[in-house]
């Protein structure tokens, strides 16, 4: 695999002909076993105070990675293209030591505690000059490419912004550059006043769907202050309890109503990495606010066709909003969970 960058739209793709990875192992490697050391993680943090012996979540690298943390990316022409070696982390999050224990049926400590493991890695791998982005996500179901059984997410740091966090990134840095203002705290205070797109606000967070959705039940969350480093706050803020709560809430109700979806976090890129020390940042922190952006997959039931260049979206995120609202935020029990695994 390679990265080449595409001239026309300066995005990063990687690009190569895919050999099938290690076959799965019929044993969960991930799942705690008495007696059995098993691989080092590359972090872990503790399950709580009372009890050190069990942990909370473990992070690993991924066993087949999309980037590989060796070397440098040696970027390099060739002719009027550009290409560079996949150089970065690709990393897997052990949310849970249960097989089966999803973030909408943990309590919300044990949220939080995903929460945090997030930032610190984060936070740890910006100190890597070669890293520019960080990107932590979760593909949740089959049908969003979940590869492995127990309870994850993933994280990537790469050499190069990933494209939706550039177009983001510009789009904000130009809107601020106009109104001297963030343009998810306007989005905020609108969404807040008209109030159909909220699916739940508690004081200091908001779980709305977007006013232009890419696909049914997107839905967007983020703090109602303005902090544009998600590691940067959560890591020295009293309220992440809250977040993880209104997290854990928000998926519990999109499971109601979907089989799978993508979870990404947007946070600002390394501002520290070599390349991204540039003038054009110098607004970021003004500029950009961290949110969550959960895209599900649609059911087959639903009509949905989407045409490459234009995003089509069958369902209203006015009428999404109001069908989030009215599904329970609590999970289904356990014997009800039909398709979960
Ligand atoms: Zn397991
Ligand atoms: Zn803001
Ligand atoms: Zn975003």
């Amino acid at each position: 695999m390679e990265l080449r960058k595409d001239p026309l739209t300066r995005s990063w793709i990687l690009v190569g002909d895919l050999e099938s990875g290690p076959a799965q192992p019929a044993e969960c490697p991930y799942c705690p076993r008495p007696g059995e050391a098993g691989p080092p993680p590359i972090f872990s943090m503790p399950a709580g105070d009372w009890n050190h012996d069990q942990w909370g979540t473990r992070v690993f690298a991924h066993p087949d990675p999309l980037y590989r943390i060796e070397g440098d990316a040696q970027r390099a022409g060739v002719g009027m293209y550009d290409r560079m070696r996949t150089v970065g982390a690709h990393e897997i999050i052990i949310e849970n030591p249960d097989h089966n224990r999803p973030l909408w049926v943990a309590s919300d400590e044990e949220v939080e505690r995903v929460m945090l493991t997030w930032a610190r890695r984060i936070e740890d791998l910006k100190r890597d000059p070669r890293f520019r982005y960080i990107c932590v996500f979760k593909n949740y179901g089959a049908e969003a490419g979940e590869e492995i059984a127990h309870t994850h997410s993933e994280l990537t740091a790469t050499t190069f912004i990933p494209r939706r966090l550039v177009y983001e990134l510009r789009a904000c840095r130009d809107y601020y550059q106009m109104k001297e203002r963030c343009v998810f705290c306007d989005v905020l205070r609108q969404e807040e006043k008209q109030e159909t797109r909220l699916i739940e606000q508690t004081p200091n967070f908001l779980a709305l769907c977007p006013f232009a959705p890419r696909v049914p039940y997107e839905f967007w969350l983020l703090p109602r202050y303005h902090h544009a480093s998600y590691e940067g706050d959560v890591l020295r803020s009293p309220l992440v309890r809250e977040a993880a709560g209104l997290l854990r809430r928000s998926l519990a109700r999109l499971v109601r109503l979907t089989d799978a979806f993508h979870l990404v976090l947007h946070t600002i890129p390394n501002t520290t990495a070599r390349l991204t020390q540039d003038a054009k940042w110098v607004t970021l922190h003004d500029d950009y606010h961290w949110h969550f952006e959960v895209l599900p997959l649609v059911p087959k039931r639903v009509k949905s066709y989407s045409i490459k260049e234009v995003y089509f979206c069958p369902l209203s995120p006015e009428r999404a909003a109001a069908l989030l609202r009215e599904a329970p935020s609590t999970a289904q029990p356990r014997d009800a969970q039909s398709d979960i695994r």
